[in-house]
């Protein structure tokens, strides 16, 4: 539409795309063994569009034609298939429910903005029309952040800003780069690199999603180890809002200039992150951006268990060495990265044979092996210098140095991982992720029990099911902990193995001291969880913000609380 691509209405990615095990030969026996699935069955494809039912359109004349007056006749679409496109996100319960035919509430009508004063425009006749209007990005979150409320009323307008797509504007003195909220990843990294730079943000779902949403749902990308959260990267931005006078409701722009600190109250810039279209919509961003580097290298090594590896991370991350990523797998991801890996021929196969036998030797148990990517970027000497570093605190935890080959494949495949989630589906297994974030003193522990939370929950579900996890984004205090579970269910009772596990997993986040979500959102997946989150005076509070901004839940309602 428009230029503006969009992901297949059933599933991740593009269309023609998908995953597959063939040139793998340990995936198929790895499924087998864990969670009992024949892989040689063939899987149940996702249902043909024409399959679905999709309620009609309840956009009113008047309404229809003011939004034509906005954004002009071709920019207001409510063909279905757009409709579709814009109800859900990509969590597995969307892709559940797209793929049973349970479609309750769509948008009416999709509208495609070309500016901000368009964004302004649209948003008056929504308001006057009392109607629902919710902010579209990529599409691509995972924590219910854009479904329209089952049971709305109201006509309900998603406003797609993938028109919105351009660098406006780079200060290379300051560092600084004002960009359109529509852009997705690919395209604003594109138009900074021509000119010698990065934003260096890259989430796992960087060709889907785009810098609005970021904000909108406060992300963080595999480097932020070194360029920080969206949170840190967001210097200024601007976001067009509801006001309230004795003549009803107006629209107005909250402008935040791009500053490097201000001790300006509570933070105008924090209640807007992480606000999923609750305050208003926002049109652009001006944030932090780098030279390229000349020089990027992620390694890996391995480490006899878990344990040591998390010890590994924190060391450097307290340390004074800067690393681009520090991410350690479990043994239970370690293994699955094997599964997943092409076959291995010739030298390469010898090599890590080689590998395995001399660490069986030193008396490691090779089930418990846990495998470690760190990255490095910047200047040859600041490379050189950091690896040497980090050298000396991997081998204080036995890290065994593996070399570039398995960061040359991390970082080739991370962005095709997300399509294994379908194949899955296909086959009858429910995958998900669920993160949180937790100081380095209760790590551990918030790994354990969350690891036999969902097992049990698996147990009691009377379901196979598979749980593995990974540390990276450090901070000074703590790290983020990534864990992904699949359980495998009948269709027809698809989901509810899944909530229990899900449940058990969120639930042992807040009782272990951790965060619902380190950087997927609240939505409306994880708002059950907000009062334990953040206490019941402080989610009042959040409360309070979105009634005083929008009184009559025009925007986006039901999301974050
Ligand atoms: P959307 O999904 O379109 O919208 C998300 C929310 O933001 C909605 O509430 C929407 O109304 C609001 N919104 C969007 N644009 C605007 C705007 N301009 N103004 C106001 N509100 C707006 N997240 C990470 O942080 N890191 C990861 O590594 C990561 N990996 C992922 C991998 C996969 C396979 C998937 C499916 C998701 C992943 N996510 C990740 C989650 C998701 O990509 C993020 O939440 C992302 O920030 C959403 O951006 P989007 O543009 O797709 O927003």
């Amino acid at each position: 539409m428009f230029g503006v691509k969009h992901m297949k209405w059933w599933g991740w990615g593009v269309e023609g795309v998908g995953f597959h095990h063939e040139d793998k030969p340990r995936f198929a026996p790895f499924v087998k063994e864990k969670v009992g699935l024949d892989l040689s069955e063939p899987g149940t494809a996702a249902p043909g569009f024409d399959e679905i039912d999709v309620p009609e359109s309840l956009l009113p004349d008047e309404l229809a034609a003011a939004l034509a007056r906005a954004v002009g006749d071709k920019h207001v679409i409510t063909e279905d298939l757009d409709r579709v496109v814009h109800t859900f996100g990509k969590s597995v319960r969307d892709l559940v429910r797209l793929r049973r035919n349970q479609l309750k509430r769509v948008p009416d009508a999709v509208v495609y903005p070309g500016d901000e004063s368009q964004v302004s425009a649209v948003m008056q006749a929504v308001l006057d029309a009392d109607a629902v209007l919710i902010p579209f990005g990529g599409g691509s979150n995972i924590a219910g952040s854009l479904e329209p409320l089952t049971g709305e009323t109201r006509p309900v307008v998603s406003m797609d800003m993938g028109r919105m797509n351009r660098v406006l504007d780079l200060d290379t003195e300051a560092g600084l780069a004002r960009i359109q909220a529509g852009a997705l990843g690919p395209a604003l990294e594109e138009q900074l690199n021509r000119r010698g730079w990065t934003l260096g943000h890259f989430p796992d779902s960087f060709t889907h999603s785009t810098l609005g949403g970021w904000v909108a749902t406060r992300s963080s990308g595999m480097q932020s180890d070194k360029y920080g959260d969206i949170a840190d990267i967001t210097r200024g931005l601007r976001m067009v809002t509801r006001t309230e006078s004795e003549n009803g409701p107006g629209v107005d722009t909250v402008v935040l200039r791009p500053l490097p600190s201000t001790s300006t109250g509570p933070s105008v810039r924090e209640m807007i992150l992480g606000s999923e279209g609750r305050l208003g919509v926002i049109t652009e961003v001006t944030v932090n951006v780098h030279q390229l580097p000349e020089e990027r290298v992620v390694l890996a090594w391995f480490f006899p268990d878990f344990e040591r590896g998390l010890k590994a991370m924190q060391d450097i991350s307290q340390s004074e060495v800067n690393v681009l990523v520090a991410r350690c797998s479990d043994h239970r991801e370690t293994a699955f990265s094997f599964a997943t890996q092409k076959k291995q021929k010739g030298v390469k196969k010898l090599v890590t044979d080689g590998l395995f036998k001399m660490l069986e030797r030193r008396g490691w148990d090779l089930d418990k092996m846990c495998m470690a990517f760190i990255g490095f970027e910047g200047s040859k000497s600041h490379v050189t210098h950091q690896k040497s570093l980090v050298k000396d605190i991997v081998g204080k935890y036995d890290g065994v140095f593996v070399g570039k080959g398995p960061g040359q494949m991390y970082d080739q495949k991370k962005f095709d991982t997300p399509y294994l989630r379908d194949f899955l589906l296909d086959r009858g297994a429910t995958a998900d992720v669920s993160e949180t974030a937790v100081p380095y003193s209760q790590i551990k522990e918030l790994y354990d029990n969350t690891i036999t939370a969902a097992e049990e929950a698996m147990t009691e579900a009377g379901v196979p099911g598979y749980i593995m996890c990974h540390l990276s984004h450090n901070y000074h205090s703590g790290a983020c902990l990534y864990f992904t579970f699949a359980v495998v269910e009948k269709p027809e009772e698809q989901l509810q193995a899944y909530d229990m596990v899900k449940r058990a997993v969120q639930q042992s986040f807040i009782d272990n001291g951790g965060t619902l979500s380190h950087h997927h959102g609240v939505g409306m997946e994880h708002s059950p969880w907000m009062e334990q989150d953040v206490s019941p005076a402080g989610s009042g509070m959040i409360d309070s913000l979105f009634d005083a901004v929008d009184p009559g839940k025009n925007l986006n309602p039901g999301k974050v609380t």
